[in-house]
C-alpha cells in the first residue's frame, strides 16, 4: 500500500487519493539491520537505496535507519525522495546522513504542481522549491533532481530548468514513466527535444542511459524477507 505525500498522475504504484505528511515510525532499525545483513549475504550490491512504496522521508526515524545501514555495510546510502518534506529542517538533517540524495521537481509553478503531483493540501510548490534550495546548501553529498516529463509538463521544462539552475543540483535526471503507469511515457524523440532546456547543467536522461548489468537478482523468497509490514 502506497504511503506518500503526493499522488502523482504517473505513479506506477497506482493512484491513491489519501495522502499524508505525517512522519511516523513503521520499521525499527534493529529489523533493518538484521534483514539487510541477511540480504547482503546473497546480493551483490553497489548502493543501498531507501525508496519503497511511497515517500521515504515519511519514516519518522529515517536518520536512525540510515545509521542501521551504516552498521551493516560500507556501501554508499542513497535516498530517493519527492522533495515534499525538504522544507522541514529535521528532514533535511536526516537526509544529509545519506551519501546520495535524489529529489524531484516536475512543475514550474503551483498550478502545475497541484495538477501533476496532486500533493497533500498542506504542501505548496514555493515551499518545496525553497526546501530543495536549502537542502542543496546544507548537503555535501551527491544531489540529483529528477524531472519526470509527461505530456502534462512537456512545455514547462524551460521553467523547471530555470528553477533548477538557480538551485544548482549536481545532476538533473530527465525521465519519463517507462514503468507501467496511467500516463503515456514520452517517446525518445519527444523527450530529446526538452534536453536543450537544461543546457549548462549535468544532465542524464532515461533514453540516453545503458541498462546496468544486474549481477545477481533477488528471488521472491528474498523479496518476501525484505517486505515490510503494513505502514
Ligand atoms: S512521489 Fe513517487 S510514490 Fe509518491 S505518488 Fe509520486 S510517483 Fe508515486
Amino acid at each position: 500500500m502506497k504511503r506518500c505525500s503526493f499522488d502523482c498522475l504517473y505513479c506506477s504504484l497506482g493512484l491513491r487519493e489519501e495522502k499524508t505528511v505525517e512522519r511516523r515510525v513503521s520499521v525499527f532499525p534493529e529489523r533493518v539491520e538484521r534483514e539487510l545483513r541477511e540480504a547482503l549475504r546473497e546480493v551483490e550490491a553497489e548502493v543501498i537505496t531507501f525508496c519503497g512504496l511511497g515517500e521515504p522521508t515519511l519514516a519518522g526515524n529515517l536518520g536512525e535507519l540510515i545509521g542501521a545501514v551504516r552498521k551493516v555495510s560500507d556501501l554508499p546510502v542513497a535516498v530517493l525522495t519527492n522533495s515534499s518534506l525538504m522544507e522541514s529542517a529535521e528532514v533535511r538533517k536526516e537526509l544529509t546522513l545519506a551519501d546520495v540524495v535524489k529529489g524531484k521537481l516536475d512543475a514550474e509553478a503551483e498550478e502545475r504542481f497541484v495538477k501533476i503531483n496532486r500533493p497533500h493540501p498542506s504542501l505548496q510548490w514555493r515551499k518545496v522549491v525553497e526546501g530543495i534550495g536549502e537542502f542543496r546548501k546544507e548537503f555535501g553529498g551527491e544531489f540529483a533532481v529528477e524531472v519526470m516529463v509527461t505530456p502534462h509538463n512537456l512545455e514547462a521544462c524551460g521553467g523547471i530548468a530555470e528553477v533548477l539552475r538557480a538551485i544548482g543540483p549536481d545532476e538533473v535526471q530527465v525521465n519519463t514513466p517507462l514503468r507501467p503507469s496511467p500516463v503515456r511515457p514520452l517517446r525518445r524523440e519527444e523527450l530529446e527535444r526538452v534536453l536543450g532546456s537544461f543546457e549548462g547543467m549535468r544532465v542524464r536522461w532515461v533514453y540516453g542511459e545503458e541498462k546496468p548489468e544486474v549481477r545477481r537478482r533477488v528471488g521472491f523468497c528474498r523479496l518476501r524477507l525484505l517486505k515490510r509490514d503494513e505502514f
